[in-house]
């Protein structure tokens, strides 16, 4: 049985797209309307390809599966810029494939951080989040400084509130307001693309 090859493109919005793709000539389609956009995204999977429902992709059917649970369910896909879960499939499985493939290991970038670094924004956007993330915890400075029975209780409760808001954002929306990722991720910008111009993936 020949066995398909995926082969990886990114396009102006930082799409991952496979060549392999058994719809990759209508991805390519010029001049689409948002609808058509928004149709062709939902496409942007493996489980639209023949190759997936024929079984005779690199990546077996039952792999793919596990993936898609794993990227649906676990945080362990997320982007290594701000921490936002990664929301194509796609993308994934880029990086999984130059893992197994090439020995190489690839950033996860959402398609927003990916537009970030293209025009030069990350920094901009990066503290954005940031002051998204604390302002969060601005009436918690209320609660401590009211001049009546100063009440830790009351800051405790809604801490742990704001904690588990941003925990339901995150999975939910995909969006993530944690400090920690916010952070992580600017220490990895740093190391990886401070210097460069322009995103520079394989
Ligand atoms: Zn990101």
């Amino acid at each position: 049985m020949v066995v398909i090859e995926p082969s990886f493109e990114i396009d102006e919005k930082g799409r991952v797209i496979c060549q392999s793709h058994s719809k990759y000539p209508q991805f390519l389609q010029p001049h689409m309307t948002d609808l058509e956009d928004i149709q062709m995204e939902k496409q942007l999977t493996c489980k639209s390809c023949a190759h997936y429902i024929n079984d005779d992709c690199y990546f077996p059917r039952s792999e793919i599966d596990k993936i898609e649970l794993d990227r649906l369910t676990r945080s362990r896909f997320q982007c290594n810029l701000c921490g936002n879960k990664i929301d194509r499939m796609l993308t994934i499985i880029q990086k999984i494939y130059f893992e197994v493939k090439f020995n190489m290991n690839m950033p996860l970038i959402c398609c927003n951080c990916y537009l970030s670094l293209q025009e030069n924004k990350f920094i901009e956007n990066n503290r954005r989040r940031i002051f998204e993330s604390l302002s969060f915890y601005t009436p918690s400075i209320f609660l401590i400084i009211n001049p009546y029975p100063f009440n830790v209780a009351a800051v405790l409760i809604y801490v742990f509130f704001v904690i588990v808001l941003k925990i339901i954002i995150k999975q939910k929306f995909h969006y993530s307001l944690f400090l920690l990722d916010l952070l992580k991720g600017k220490k990895f910008y740093e190391k990886n693309f401070r210097d460069k111009d322009k995103l520079d993936l394989p």
